[in-house]
């Protein structure tokens, strides 16, 4: 007898209660997916995988990464890592590890089960970059020793090792390379810049915008990104990546804060705050690779995606 649970794909979401992992593991039940959250709740939370907990076909395993895991899955998707930098600074050690660590487990259990991977890189890969718009062929300008290496390089780290088990081992890699993302489900106390911007304005607080708020990033809603990751593990064998994925709409910090008071209607005024250390001052995805070979493009503007977002954080404000 056939039994329903084995026509179903067995996909692996390690950091599956962080913000991204939770949307996309949402996204896999909805099609039929069997889903295994793997996660060690250093920055995610139950409450992301609550609503989830009750499908028959949803499992979640309390694990950290830098352990081995002996589990039989058809597809990894490995975004366990903290991304926001107050919390990937907090213990760089364990930043690093993660990613190099961690990712040396997740590609050891895909070569042994034959699964396909997916890596949640960043565009971090790139520093602080002079090429603009990114594309997928620039090498980037990170710096090795500064507070933002960690991650920086333990991403990057993370990649050579992701193309040596492909080159090496024949493994099926995707690796996706993420721009700047937001959406319900971030952490209030993240510290990342909308989610900072959004509290602070529906508190009536003031805006702390880092430097002179000229910096620019390019902000993408969390459900296009999501599509994105799928479209990307669901591609043929020959498309590895990188693959940027983002929104290429660039704004300045600056521009930003003004958005969010005005959509949420705020006093708060904007202040000056120091500009940390190795800051980017500028990024903006070339997307042309993940348009020609997934037929992707996000498709929420930034002022609708701040709308669903505000309407997500009003409750904890
Ligand atoms: P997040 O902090 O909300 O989620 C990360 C998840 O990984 C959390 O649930 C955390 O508890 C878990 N985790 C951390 N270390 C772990 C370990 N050693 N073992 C098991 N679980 C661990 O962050 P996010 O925004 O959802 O990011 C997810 C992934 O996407 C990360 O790899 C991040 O680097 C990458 N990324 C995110 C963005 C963005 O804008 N959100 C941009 C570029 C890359
Ligand atoms: N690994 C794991 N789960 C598995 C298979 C391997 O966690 O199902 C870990 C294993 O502990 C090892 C790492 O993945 O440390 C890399 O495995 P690989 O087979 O590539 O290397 P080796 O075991 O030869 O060092
Ligand atoms: N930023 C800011 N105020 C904040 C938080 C962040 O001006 O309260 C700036 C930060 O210096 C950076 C940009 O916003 O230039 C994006 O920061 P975030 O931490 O969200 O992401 P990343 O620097 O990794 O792109």
């Amino acid at each position: 007898m056939i039994r329903d649970y084995n026509l179903r794909k067995r996909v692996m979401v390690t950091g599956g209660a962080g913000f991204l992992g939770s949307h996309l593991i949402d996204r896999l039940l909805e099609r039929g997916d069997e889903v295994l959250c793997v996660d060690n709740f250093f920055t995610g939370a139950k409450d992301n995988i609550q609503h989830q907990l009750a499908n028959p076909h949803f499992e979640v395993i309390r694990h950290d990464i830098n352990n081995p895991l002996f589990v039989e899955v058809d597809e990894i998707y490995n975004l366990a890592c903290p991304a926001s930098p107050i919390h990937y600074q907090h213990d760089p050690v364990q930043t690093t590890k993660t990613s190099v660590h961690g990712s040396i487990n997740m590609l050891g259990l895909a070569k042994r089960v034959g699964a396909k991977i997916f890596q949640a890189s960043t565009s971090e890969v790139y520093g602080d970059p002079d090429v603009h718009p990114q594309t997928e062929d620039y090498w980037g300008n990170v710096n090795p020793i500064g507070p933002r290496s960690c991650y920086d390089e333990g991403k990057r780290c993370a990649e050579t090792l992701f193309f040596d088990y492909h080159r090496q081992h024949r493994l099926r890699i995707k690796v996706a390379r993420i721009f700047n993302t937001y959406g319900p489900r971030m952490h209030p106390a993240d510290g990342r810049v909308v989610s900072n911007f959004i509290m602070q304005a529906l508190r009536n607080e003031p805006i702390t915008l880092y430097g002179d708020g000229l910096q620019t990033r390019s902000f993408c809603y969390v459900d296009d990104l999501v599509s994105g990751f799928i479209a990307l593990m669901d591609s043929a064998d020959e498309v590895t990546g990188p693959i940027n994925l983002g929104n290429p709409g660039e704004f300045t910090i600056r521009e930003l804060a003004e958005k969010v008071v005005t959509l949420t209607d705020s006093k708060s005024e904007l202040v000056f705050k120091p500009l940390p250390q190795d800051d980017p001052k500028q990024r903006r995805p070339d997307i042309g690779r993940a348009q020609s070979q997934l037929g992707w493009q996000p498709s929420v503007p930034l002022e609708e995606g701040l709308k669903r977002t505000i309407d997500y954080f009003r409750t904890f404000a």
